[in-house]
């Protein structure tokens, strides 16, 4: 028997057999664009990842390294300062999004 820690509270499969966070993914449409803040600074918005599937915070904590930049994550959006628009979407696809689903604007 399995520890109940590896179990998937969704499905009840054990966590390596499990596809819920992968169905989600799949499921996810996210849009990547840029939005112009005063003094001419450029933000890079991660918008549309459900929030109640998908640990954000993990998610926008691997852009902000990867990136090497600073952001914040709220109401299911991600917030990367400066324009990492191709970057970031790079990274999204390398954590399980499918690439199709990822519109950069
Ligand atoms: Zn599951």
């Amino acid at each position: 028997m399995a520890n109940l820690s590896e179990i998937c509270s969704k499905c009840g499969l054990p966590k390596d057999l499990c596809v819920c966070e992968a169905i989600v993914k799949e499921q996810q449409r996210i849009r990547v664009f840029l939005e112009k803040r005063k003094w001419g600074r450029d933000v890079t918005i991660v918008e549309g990842i459900d929030e109640k599937s998908i640990n954000l915070k993990e998610l926008s904590g691997k852009l902000k390294s990867r990136l090497a930049c600073g952001g914040t994550e709220k109401n299911g959006r991600i917030e990367l300062q400066g324009d990492h628009r191709e970057k970031a979407a790079e990274i999204l696809i390398e954590s399980g999004f499918p690439a199709d689903n990822i519109d950069v604007e």
